[in-house]
């Protein structure tokens, strides 16, 4: 089979920060700081918190800026009696490409299951986005050699039911939660080693297409000091950044760093 080449997505997660104004402030920044390096062969998304998408939104479209619009999460049903939640059709409707799903922040603080991760993720798809699924295991599972099998474990659960074709379409975020905010790391040889083991299990329960075409990124403290060897290994395609998307300067530096 051909080598596929799949284009790097740098995603932005700016979790629960900036009003809406700070966020139409903040985006502009980085269309700016975009201008200088034009990385044409990159996509790249923004998760703004919902009180800011529409925004953003706004600001993305009327200065046809090429940053695609990406929420933190969404609820699995198109609408009922669910206070507080965020519908798939509600977020397609502001033209949201990707959604991420499943965060370690969200299954560690909100009680976010894996069956409903799968049912975020097949929700996602049927209103027409993208999901970027994040799997990633806990400091004591690392410790206990116990990495490939929870990672694993959590993208089998949350591909459950998909085609192959749209495996081939979704994004699979691998975050170590030990490195998420803590300014530790993984080292690029264990990010591409877990990365690589993604890919082969979705080679060998999804097939070809599908394991050449999922994108895996890595995220867990992404800064523009480590995102370049990061960015580099054979199967990480891109990266998802909490607290460096925040600084337009420091984002656009890591977003320059992609390579297809
Ligand atoms: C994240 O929010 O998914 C993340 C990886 O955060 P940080 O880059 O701050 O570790």
């Amino acid at each position: 089979m051909a080598k596929t080449v799949r284009r790097p997505l740098v995603s932005g997660n700016w979790k629960m920060h900036l009003t809406h104004l700070e966020a139409i402030n903040i985006i502009q920044k980085l269309s700016y700081s975009l201008d200088a390096s034009d990385p044409s062969y990159v996509d790249i998304s923004v998760h703004p918190a919902f009180t800011a998408l529409r925004s953003v939104q706004t600001v993305l479209e009327a200065d046809d800026i090429r940053i695609s619009l990406g929420a933190q999460n969404v609820h699995w049903e198109t609408s009922g009696a669910y206070t507080g939640e965020i519908s798939p059709t509600m977020l397609a409707k502001l033209n949201v490409s990707y959604v991420i799903v499943g965060h370690s922040e969200r299954r560690q603080l909100f009680g976010e299951t894996d069956e409903m991760v799968a049912k975020k993720v097949k929700a996602v798809f049927s209103a027409g986005m993208t999901p970027i699924m994040c799997v990633g295991e806990t400091l004591d599972e690392r410790e206990a050699g116990d990495t490939e099998t929870r990672v694993l474990s959590q993208l089998a659960a949350g591909l459950a039911g998909l085609n192959p074709e749209q495996v081939a379409r979704m994004v699979v975020a691998y975050e170590p939660i030990w490195a998420i905010g803590t300014g530790r790391n993984a080292t690029p040889e264990d990010a591409q080693s877990v990365s690589q083991a993604i890919r082969g299990s979705i080679l060998a329960d999804h097939g070809e297409v599908a394991g050449h075409g999922v994108r895996v990124q890595y995220g867990g403290s992404v800064k523009a000091a480590n995102a370049a060897q990061l960015m580099a290994q054979p199967d990480i395609d891109g990266a998802l950044v909490g607290g460096a998307s925040l600084d337009p300067g420091e984002f656009a530096q890591i977003i320059g760093f992609a390579r297809p």
